[in-house]
């Protein structure tokens, strides 16, 4: 960053151009957030909304650290989002059980749960009659679990729903459907080129997940490489009493809501940007949930929905400014963990573009690791 910006345009209004836009607007910027579609509508609609760090990032990974600090800030993360708005946002932290169907599965469990005692993280091995105390719906074929009594769960959709407005209450010009063609340095400003005109800025956030490489940007001949992966996942009608917290399988993971919604995630699939729900990835999901859980084989169908995650070729996201116009500031590239990884990606942009301020854990994230981006 040259100066420290007044006038942000955030490009891209999932979670993460959400939360950054109500961050940088909260701590004084004048912000306009303009994407596409209406917000929330890229990967952020598909997502489960699950919170649980011990359970996508592996040890060594800059990415664990990250997530359990994210993970620590959601408590006020979400309080503050829903009272700023007046959107209630459905959060649970009850915990995960992680079970194991056949002996190789029960010892990587025993591994994670050797790496969290090392970390002092609670987590308790069970064996499945235990397993199946917790969680009766289990099939009887599991052998044990992992219960992570931290992870939780969030309403993706709702939460962006309320930084979106929590965004506008602190004075952001949120643009919907207002698709972004070119990004260019003019004199000391930053211009924004959408099909229905220009924007401009002193400093521009291109949070445009899984479409991040594809915008024009004068003066750069690189592009961060964002490529999508494609997650479907299932909304099912549950009967009768709900799961108590999130549930995995090796092939699933099912997230129970208090109305009755069982979310039944997800495919990972390389099928560019094609946003279809596909026969297969019904199918499939639906066979692994009734294998761990043989009730959802009850449950009624209320559909598919379907996300583009936006992957790096290291898995972890790329934050911070450009290397070639230090006015164009990265927050994309954040693959399976983007809720997960919100509030404190809002937090450590804006202390980085209003307070010059970088914090050491985005040393592993630069952008500058694919080159001059
Ligand atoms: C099935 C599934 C399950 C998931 N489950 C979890 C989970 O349990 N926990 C978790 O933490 N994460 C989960 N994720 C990952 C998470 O959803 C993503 O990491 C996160 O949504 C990425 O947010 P984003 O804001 O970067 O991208 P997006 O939500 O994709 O937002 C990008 C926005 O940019 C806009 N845009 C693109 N191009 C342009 C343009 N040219 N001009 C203007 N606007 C543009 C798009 O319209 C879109 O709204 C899941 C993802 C999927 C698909």
């Amino acid at each position: 960053m040259t100066s420290r910006p007044t006038d942000v345009v955030v490009v891209g209004a999932g979670i993460i151009g959400c939360a950054v836009a109500c961050e940088l607007a909260r701590r004084g910027a004048s912000v306009q957030l303009v994407d596409e579609r209406q917000a929330g509508m890229g990967a952020t609609q598909a997502s489960a909304g699950m919170l649980a760090p011990y359970k996508e990032a592996s040890a060594g990974s800059p990415l664990l650290d990250f997530a359990v600090r994210s993970l620590d800030l959601f408590d006020d993360f979400v309080t503050r989002a829903s009272s700023d708005s007046g959107v209630a946002v459905p959060y649970r932290r009850t915990g995960t059980i992680d079970v194991a169907l056949q002996e190789g599965a029960m010892g990587k469990l025993r591994a994670t749960a050797a790496l969290l005692a090392s970390r002092g993280v609670a987590a308790e091995i069970v064996d499945g009659h235990t397993a199946r105390g917790e969680e009766p719906h289990l099939t009887a074929d599991v052998i044990g679990g992992l219960l992570i009594p931290a992870h939780g769960f969030v309403a993706a959709g709702d939460l962006t729903r309320a930084l979106a407005t929590s965004a506008r209450r602190h004075g952001t010009q949120v643009i919907e459907g207002g698709r972004v063609v070119r990004i260019a340095p003019a004199g000391g400003d930053m211009l924004v080129a959408t099909e229905r005109g220009t924007l401009t800025g002193n400093a521009v956030v291109l949070a445009a997940g899984s479409w991040s490489g594809q915008i024009d940007i004068a003066g750069l001949v690189a592009r961060v490489p964002v490529r999508p992966v494609r997650g479907q996942l299932l909304r099912l009608g549950w009967n009768g009493a709900a799961l108590r917290r999130v549930t995995w399988s090796d092939r699933c993971y099912l997230v129970p809501w208090d109305d009755g919604t069982l979310l039944v995630g997800a495919t990972a699939e390389d099928a560019g940007f094609d946003e279809r729900a596909t026969a297969a990835g019904v199918r499939d999901l639906l066979e692994a949930a009734c294998d761990v859980v043989p009730h959802a084989w009850a449950a009624g169908f209320l559909g598919a929905r379907v996300g583009l995650r936006p992957a790096t070729p290291d898995d972890l996201p790329i934050i911070g400014a450009s290397h070639v116009l230090p006015n164009l500031f990265y927050a994309t590239g954040h693959y399976r963990s983007g809720i997960l990884l919100a509030p404190l990606t809002a937090q450590l942009v804006a202390d980085a573009m209003l307070d010059g301020r970088i914090d050491p854990a985005l040393a592993a994230l630069r952008p500058q690791r694919f080159g001059d981006v």
